[in-house]
């Protein structure tokens, strides 16, 4: 492959000088797990999010689930989602014992349609959980007012969107959480597992650091039934010096954008949509064609690595066919679930590189409109 999705190798050897030595202080420090870097980590994202409170866990999905438990949404109550999106989001709303009500996404952003979810409320509802996907935030100030209008909590996944902005504010400060994850190819990934909580509210923080070590506050003493969910020193330390990079990487990720839309300007292809009050911070870059795997095949024979997320939308997968849901409910997900393909965007690319690449997409789509 000459063009591929991630290069973590890479981006590993541009932090290695500062980090090497600092692992080291960590092993030999015998410090492991919730130590000076994880309150270090944890300060420097909460500047950067604007936030009170950040709260280091073990994943971006624990960070979901912390945050549904810390609001007391549990059994009985249901929670509007998006159907596309990675499973994460709705497997969690499941595990506290939740019902996971889709609603259809913007065919645009991919987001969720902020227009449908009113008619999803039922005197159940307790939250609505948007996610910020591919980067680009979600319509969270609209969100928000219907959010306030029916007292429901706003729970943002905004794991694919770090150092992203909307309407001039970073994600995160319109939920009442926002969660991140560290997982190695997000923009800002650790060497393992890793996610965090974000919020103003002081006793949501309170609780989310109970709920991440068994529910404990104390010596031994539980408030909550809580979980294994510790941030080690090992990621803190890693993610601390990409995260001093992560305004370079971000710019990189948008320049490539602004390559691919210059030499894609004359193709027939439908291109990522920015929003003018978002600063998208391209996690993924997707353009959607009908014949979305063919193009995929030939990508792949100029040795060009490309991916679908998410090829199925959920409210059509086995595991959530309890939910009721059949072909045809939410259109707009279906349609994009069988036609969006994501082309390398990452922050080691080259030029060339991305040259390669749009030169392939524009190859197959003039040569698809020639054969109509
Ligand atoms: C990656 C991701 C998660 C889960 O993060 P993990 O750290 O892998 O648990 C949740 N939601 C979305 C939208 C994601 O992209």
């Amino acid at each position: 492959m000459k063009v591929r999705m991630a290069d973590l190798g890479s981006q590993y050897r541009r932090i290695r000088q500062e980090v090497e030595p600092q692992l080291i202080a960590v092993l030999e420090s015998g410090r492991y797990v919730l130590g000076e870097h994880v309150s270090a980590l944890e300060q420097e994202i909460a500047e950067l999010c604007a936030v009170r409170h950040a709260i280091g866990v073990n994943s971006g999905t624990d960070a979901l689930k912390l945050a549904l438990r810390a609001l007391g949404v549990g059994q009985g109550d249901e929670v509007i989602t998006t159907p596309f999106t990675f499973v994460s989001t709705v497997e969690v709303i499941v595990q506290v014992g939740a019902v996971p009500v889709f609603v259809d996404i913007d065919p645009e952003t991919y987001n969720l349609d902020p227009n449908l979810v009113e008619s999803a409320i039922t005197p159940r509802t307790r939250a609505i959980m948007p996610v910020d996907l591919y980067g680009q935030s979600a319509e969270m100030r609209a969100l928000r007012e219907i959010a306030n209008h029916y007292g429901l909590w706003l729970i943002e996944d905004a794991a694919q969107a770090i150092g992203a902005y909307h309407h001039n504010q970073p994600i995160g400060t319109y939920a009442d959480i926002a969660t991140l994850s560290f997982f190695p190819t997000k923009n800002i990934g650790g060497a393992g597992d890793g996610g965090m909580v974000l919020t103003h509210d002081e006793q949501v923080a309170y609780k989310i650091r109970s709920l991440r070590v068994h529910g404990m506050n104390g010596g031994y003493y539980y408030e909550d039934i809580g979980y294994t969910s510790r941030l080690d020193e090992v990621q803190a330390v890693i993610l601390r010096a990409k995260l001093r990079h992560l305004h370079e990487w971000t710019e990189r990720r948008r320049y490539h954008a602004t390559l691919y839309r210059s030499l894609l300007a004359d193709v027939p292809v439908q291109l990522p949509v920015a929003l003018a009050h978002n600063y998208h911070v391209y996690h993924q870059f997707t353009i959607r064609h009908p014949q979305r795997e063919v193009l995929r095949e030939h990508l792949k024979s100029l040795g060009v690595e490309s991916a679908v997320y998410y090829p199925h939308p959920l409210h059509l997968q086995p595991a959530y066919e309890f939910l009721g849901y059949r072909e045809g409910d939410f259109p707009n997900a279906e349609r994009a679930a069988k036609e969006v393909l994501s082309l390398p965007i990452h922050s080691e690319l080259t030029e060339d590189q991305i040259a390669l690449v749009a030169e392939g997409v524009a190859e197959f789509v003039k040569a698809e409109v020639a054969t109509l």
